[in-house]
């Protein structure tokens, strides 16, 4: 196996020159006794580095950032960020460095990016800039469950166990998450550079973002129109993608908002049990504001705010800057209704060319027995493609108005629903709450069996297998009140 030196990785410096005013060249903290946790084989590959030297004392230092290649710069990040609806002008890589830009065996600019590397200039009070092990395994785990249900996400490369005590209610074993990305460009991102008041800085963010990410609106007549226009559409496939599994972000502040349409930052996420839109599990969101079924108007929200930032560029005349971002603005929903709706009529395996009206009610219809009877969504989708074949029993024991769900099974079986269609739509394997709990304390009392098994169910979850079957249910007796927190 070739052992390459960190010198012969080679990590560009992109943003950090064309954006020198966001970012602070930084360095990460050693780490006292490193241990790699994890290590995604097949990403690496991706990106071309070896697995074998990863897992060497010099891959670890380039995991944990301690051993970077002499070209490399890394920085932390500058952005800003409505909080909870709040704003704060300086939030930025408080506990995190970009590494730098890889560019993958397809060619294509990644991210190479740590979180948990120690506090930054942009470490706010007392805040230390270490993660533990169990919110970084989280990540890990749930970005890849994600990447494997086919939802646009960062990555996660590796979880090294840094040896250092993390201090939160209690104290817990510290790590660092090497995580991959298209980019860090965020909403926030944009809401910094306008906030500087240099027009010359948001351009040249704008033209940065235009070149990573989408590249069409180059050549639009307003280009940076063209640029809201095309994440307001990202955003939309994005937010419509994670509420046809039944993800809730936790944490959609617009630093947690990307650019590129990926989904970033897993704070309190957590998948839905029960069906309800009110479902909230942070414990930090009392009010409600990042609750599943707001998420839609929430990511709209946080694109106004792009927008607000993105007004100079869009026009001289701020009214018709304006009037242009709203009308755009108002593109959202289209998009979301379009590919919502289309992976509810796949997920109920209804035929190609059914006819509108119909389609619609059935998803309606049925998502309004879900809601009444708080439905495990996950198993009963998954349950009604048995029942396209013909036995509808096991639909049966998870809904318990049997009479309206008889009723809509024979309207929705008259219309020839597609089994096959629904299998490769409907997912057996979630992250389940309980599951990822359970997965995360054994691992940070030093067993990482349960959380390498969980991810070996989670990264093929269209996939039945045997012996599985109690990471294809909800927690037994029920969800109790699932609680996340945020103190990551
Ligand atoms: P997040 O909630 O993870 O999206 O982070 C929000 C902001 O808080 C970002 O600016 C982070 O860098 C910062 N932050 C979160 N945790 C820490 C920590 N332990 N030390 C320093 N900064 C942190
Ligand atoms: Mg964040």
């Amino acid at each position: 196996m070739s052992v390459a030196p960190a010198t012969t990785v080679h990590l560009d410096d992109r943003f950090a020159r064309e954006l020198p005013e966001m970012a602070v060249a930084w360095r990460a903290e050693e780490a006292p006794h490193p241990q790699l946790l994890l290590l995604n084989e097949a990403l690496a590959a991706e990106l071309g580095l070896d697995a074998g030297w990863l897992r060497n004392p010099e891959g670890i230092g380039l995991l944990t950032g301690t051993v970077v290649p002499d070209d490399a710069h890394p920085v932390a990040q500058a952005y800003a960020g409505h909080q909870f609806g709040g704003y704060s002008p300086r939030l930025g890589d408080g506990r995190a460095l970009l590494l730098g830009e890889l560019t993958d065996a397809e060619g294509r600019v990644r991210d190479l990016h740590l979180k948990g590397s120690g506090r930054t200039p942009f470490a706010r009070g007392s805040a230390d800039g270490l993660a533990a092990v169990g919110p970084m395994l989280r990540e890990y785990v749930i970005s890849e469950a994600m990447q494997a249900l086919g939802i646009p996400t960062t990555r996660s490369l590796a979880v090294v166990a840094t040896g250092r005590p993390v201090r939160r209610e209690t104290v817990l074993p510290g790590a660092v998450l090497a995580r991959v990305a298209a980019s860090h460009l965020r909403v926030g991102s944009f809401q910094y550079a306008r906030a500087t008041g240099d027009v010359d800085l948001l351009r040249r963010l704008a033209d940065h973002a235009i070149a990573r990410h989408h590249e069409a609106a180059a050549g639009a007549d307003n280009p940076y129109l063209a640029l809201f226009e095309s994440v307001v559409a990202a955003q939309a496939r994005l937010v419509a993608q994670w509420m046809l599994v039944g993800f809730v972000h936790g944490v959609m502040n617009t630093d947690n908002t990307t650019i590129s349409g990926e989904t970033i930052d897993y704070g309190p996420c957590a998948f839905l049990d029960g069906f309800d839109p009110a479902t909230v599990y942070s414990s930090i969101d009392s009010g409600g504001r990042y609750a599943y079924g707001n998420q839609p108007v929430v990511v709209q929200w946080n694109l106004a705010r792009l927008a607000e930032a993105l007004l100079p560029l869009i026009d001289d005349d701020q009214e018709r800057a304006i009037a242009a971002a709203v009308e755009v603005l108002g593109g959202f929903a289209t998009t979301y209704d379009t590919v919502w709706s289309a992976g509810m009529r796949a997920k109920l395996g209804l035929p190609e060319g059914l006819d509108d009206e119909v389609a619609t009610a059935l998803v309606q219809d049925l998502l309004a027995l879900v809601q009444a009877g708080r439905v495990d969504l996950t198993s009963f989708l998954r349950s009604l493609g048995t029942a396209a074949r013909g036995d509808a029993e096991p639909a049966r024991l998870v809904v318990t108005d049997l009479a309206a769900l008889d009723a809509w099974l024979e309207r929705w079986r008259a219309v020839g629903p597609d089994a096959d269609l629904m299998d490769r739509t409907n997912p057996v394997y979630t992250p389940r709450n309980h599951l990822v709990e359970e997965a995360l304390t054994a691992a940070t009392a030093g067993d990482l069996g349960p959380v390498q098994r969980l991810l070996e169910v989670l990264t093929r979850p269209f996939d039945e297998r045997p012996g599985l079957q109690r990471y294809a249910e909800p927690a037994p007796g029920g969800s109790g009140p699932y609680v996340t927190f945020c103190g990551t």
